[in-house]
């Protein structure tokens, strides 16, 4: 009797010390909340309207109970707005705060809970500035968190589970959404009201995720995270640049104007191959002339915008974005600003990251 005790005491310290085992593998996530429809909330479960960054972050991580399943989760708010309103301050904020993070062995990953309208543009900031192999992993939804079959909940589960996946390190900054898991330089917004709106359309997915069950297929094709030569790190401010979209008979004088009004970069929306009027064309020369770096992109959504094609870039002294579209081409000018102004070294950033 008394030996059946002791084998039964010694099972339960087995069983439990195993249980202990598994819990404390479980990875840490911090989860920073930065707003968008993903808090968004609207009066009834079925109407278009709704306001963005209205749910905190507790009560985010509350709603997908499930998460403990799969790690111990801890969450900030760094901002609650609608991601049109994303601004150098949030970025800046959320980078130092993300680089503080990782550098502590305690923390595995991170998840950040970002809305649709911009996700590409801080996913493509974070990409250059945060300095760790750790996931970093934005997550947004289309839908509100009230509405019917709301997206956010399961997108918030597989972004932690890919944040706590050792498999996701060195991948770069990542997007999850609708069981895609996208690189930073590749995703982009394509719908404005599909909930499938999320796509890498040229350099394919980074993998897959099937609740919280990764498969990885790539890495990042251009540089990023350790390797990047830019550092928000006493940064407290990024120069200002301005995009202009171009399209037949556009006003040019928009450009001298940006210039004058402080624009340290510009960045064209192009038509075609990064094709602009004559008229915009000699506005562009007279302020590269007066020190305003000009980039060259395109509003067309796929392919390359090359140097020297139909413009001379040589001659112009403007940059050729590659295949970076205008708003990300922004990001990468604005960070390039704060190391260089020579056209010939921001071209050599443009064909690296
Ligand atoms: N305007 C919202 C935002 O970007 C849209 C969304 O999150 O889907 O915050």
């Amino acid at each position: 009797m008394k030996t059946m005790k002791s084998l039964r005491f010694a099972l339960f310290t087995l069983v439990f010390a195993a249980a202990g085992a598994v819990a404390s593998a479980k990875p840490n996530v911090v989860i920073l909340a930065t707003g968008g429809t993903i808090a968004g909330s609207a009066e009834t479960q079925t109407q278009a309207g709704y306001t963005s960054g209205q749910v905190g972050v507790d009560i985010l991580i509350d709603a997908v109970s499930q998460l403990k399943d799969i790690a111990n989760v801890s969450g900030e708010q760094i901002s609650n707005v609608g991601s049109q309103d994303m601004s150098d301050e949030i970025w800046l904020k959320l980078a130092k705060r993300i680089n503080e993070l990782l550098s502590d062995s305690k923390v595995d990953g991170i998840v950040i809970t970002h809305g649709t309208d911009t996700l590409e543009e801080t996913a493509y900031f974070l990409n250059l500035t945060v300095k760790s192999d750790k996931p970093v992993v934005l997550t947004a939804a289309m839908r509100p968190s009230t509405a019917l079959s709301a997206d956010g909940p399961l997108n918030i589960f597989n972004a932690v589970a890919v944040a706590g996946d050792k498999n996701a390190a060195g991948r770069g900054v990542m997007v999850v959404a609708n069981d895609d898991i996208h690189g930073a330089r590749a995703f982009t917004k394509t719908s404005t009201t599909d909930v499938q709106t999320f796509k890498s359309p040229e350099s394919g997915l980074i993998g897959v995720t099937l609740y919280g069950k990764n498969t990885f297929f790539r890495t990042p094709y251009r540089a990023f995270g350790k390797q990047s030569e830019f550092s928000v790190k006493g940064v407290d401010k990024l120069p200002r640049v301005d995009v202009i979209y171009i399209n037949a008979d556009v006003s040019a004088d928009l450009i001298g104007s940006a210039a004058s009004k402080g624009a340290r970069g510009i960045v064209t929306a192009g038509v075609g191959n990064g094709n602009m009027t004559s008229a915009a064309l000699k506005e562009v020369s007279t302020v590269v002339k007066s020190g305003t770096v000009v980039v060259r992109s395109s509003r067309v959504p796929f392919g390359v915008t090359g140097r020297n094609v139909e413009v001379n870039d040589d001659e112009l002294g403007t940059v050729a974005s590659g295949r970076l579209n205008p708003a990300k081409s922004r990001v990468l000018l604005k960070l390039a600003l704060l190391t260089s102004k020579d056209a010939a070294k921001i071209q050599s950033y443009f064909d690296k990251y």
